[in-house]
């Protein structure tokens, strides 16, 4: 397997300060990871131009991710707050160009967080519009989208591979592609090989995240079966590590993702830990792999 392996900026830090992103990236470097996923939740928070020279400096690659809120939801029905989300996705890929990434997923097709009810016909085919144009600033930029399936309780528009492969369908773009996470596969697929494979080529971001979110391995997700399941559909782009603590907050996004425990205190225990299991899951699934 050739992916990079990546880690979530929030192994490190909870905001994007100057000094905050030099320790995140500084940290990622030294562990030997290739890429460093930093969350643009608020694309004006972060200074472009600093975070590409520090990342220049380290060698370290950049992939950005968000979620979109109550207040810039695009698959709302209030066309106010649909504008809200499409300017917020706009920012989100010019600051992504700018700091050199390639890649922005996550849940950009709604807000992250609880619904009261099931999405509207409307509202989702407000976020499929959204999306589409988007896609098409995406391109112009270099960038692809990934969009990311979550559990139920994060979202209600698309909970599993197979749900956001047709919504990709819908928007008609090129440049859009399924991002998964074994963290909300293990609560809404009941067959990981069968997500992974469902996706196939169209897979094209890969988070690994264990089912209460701390270290690999101590909780209750068949990683052997998943990573051989991305061998075998040959997958090789990157695969980031995410994991979330009390003992690093971000006020916007921990709390949506209800982090309300500490899994661990010592990021950098944690994410050397997180990269020698994957890298040996790698090869295990490699080796016990005939293709
Ligand atoms: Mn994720």
């Amino acid at each position: 397997m050739k992916s990079k392996i990546g880690v979530h900026a929030l192994v490190w830090v909870g905001g994007w300060s100057e000094a905050e992103s030099e320790k995140a990236i500084a940290s990622t470097a030294e562990l030997g990871y290739d890429l460093i996923e930093i969350p643009l939740l608020d694309p004006a928070n972060v200074d472009a131009a600093v975070t590409a020279r520090q990342l220049e400096t380290h060698g370290v690659r950049p992939a950005t991710s968000l979620g979109l809120g109550a207040d810039n939801d695009i698959s709302s029905t209030d066309p106010e707050i649909v504008a809200r989300g499409e300017a917020t996705l706009h920012d989100a890929v010019r600051v992504a160009r700018d700091i050199g990434a390639t890649y922005l997923g996550g849940v950009l097709y709604s807000m992250l967080g609880k619904y009261p009810g099931p999405p509207t016909e409307v509202g989702r085919g407000n976020s499929v519009e959204v999306l589409a144009r988007i896609a098409e600033t995406a391109k112009a930029a270099g960038i692809t989208l990934g969009l990311e399936p979550v559990n139920r309780y994060e979202s209600n528009i698309i909970n599993t591979g197979a749900q956001a492969l047709a919504f990709i369908d819908e928007t008609g773009a090129d440049n859009i592609v399924v991002h998964l996470d074994t963290y909300h596969m293990n609560i809404e697929d009941g067959d990981f090989a069968a997500a992974i494979e469902g996706c196939g080529d169209r897979l094209g971001y890969f988070h690994i995240g264990e089912s209460h979110r701390g270290y690999l391995g101590t909780g209750t997700i068949d990683f052997r079966t998943i990573f051989r399941s991305l061998a075998k559909i040959g997958y090789d782009k990157p695969i980031t590590f995410e994991s979330f603590s009390s003992a690093v907050v971000d006020p916007k996004l921990s709390n949506v993702l209800a982090v309300w425990r500490n899994l661990w205190d010592d990021g950098a225990d944690l994410a050397r830990h997180a990269k020698a299991f994957i890298e040996n899951e790698m090869f295990v699934a490699t080796k016990g792999t005939s293709r």
